[in-house]
C-alpha cells in the first residue's frame, strides 16, 4: 500500500485546470492505485481526484459504497445532465468543513478505464453527486464555490 499526501485548501494545485492523459503510462497506473489506497486509508473518502495529491492530471476515482465499487474516470467529459439534489458535501481536502450543493439529480460520463477503453455511465443518487464533486476539482473548483447557504466548519479536538 502506498500513500500520497492530499493537498489542502490554499494550496494553489487545487486551483489549476488539469491536462488531459495523453497516454496511460505505468506511472499512470501507480497513480490510481496510490489514490485508491489514499481514499480508502482517509476516513468517509468516497472519491478522490489526482490533483489533491499534487497531479495535475484528469483522472479520479468514486466509491461511494454502492454495487459498482470503485470506478476509475480517465479524461473524463460529461455527456448529459437532468434535473437537480442538494446533499451537504465535505471534502479530503478541506478537512473538517461541509455545506449544501446543488447538483444534477442524473448524469450522463464517459471516460476512460485503466486499459484506455472508453465506458459510459449513467447515475443518479450520490454517485452522481461524487462523481460531479470530483470533475469539478479536474476544473479547480472546489465544492465551497457552489455551497447553498453557509459552510459549515467542525471544530477540531486536539490530538
Ligand atoms: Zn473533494
Amino acid at each position: 500500500m502506498s500513500l500520497r499526501n492530499i493537498a489542502v485548501e490554499g494550496d494553489p494545485i487545487l486551483r489549476k485546470k488539469c491536462r488531459h492523459i495523453d497516454e496511460i503510462t505505468p506511472r499512470i497506473i501507480k497513480l490510481l492505485d496510490d489514490m485508491a489506497d489514499t481514499m480508502y486509508y482517509e476516513n468517509r473518502g468516497i472519491g478522490i481526484a489526482a490533483p489533491q495529491v499534487g497531479v495535475m492530471r484528469r483522472a479520479f476515482i468514486v466509491d461511494v459504497g454502492d454495487d459498482h465499487g470503485k470506478i476509475e474516470f480517465i479524461n473524463p467529459e460529461i455527456l448529459e445532465t437532468e434535473g437537480t439534489q442538494t446533499y451537504c458535501e465535505g471534502c479530503l481536502s478541506l478537512p473538517g468543513k461541509s455545506a449544501n450543493v446543488e447538483r444534477p439529480a442524473r448524469i450522463k460520463i464517459k471516460a476512460q478505464d485503466r486499459e484506455g477503453n472508453w465506458f459510459e455511465l449513467e447515475a443518479d443518487g450520490l454517485l452522481a453527486v461524487c462523481i460531479c464533486h470530483e470533475y469539478d476539482h479536474l476544473e479547480g473548483i472546489l465544492f465551497t464555490d457552489k455551497a447553498v447557504g453557509e459552510v459549515h466548519v467542525e471544530e477540531k479536538d486536539e490530538d
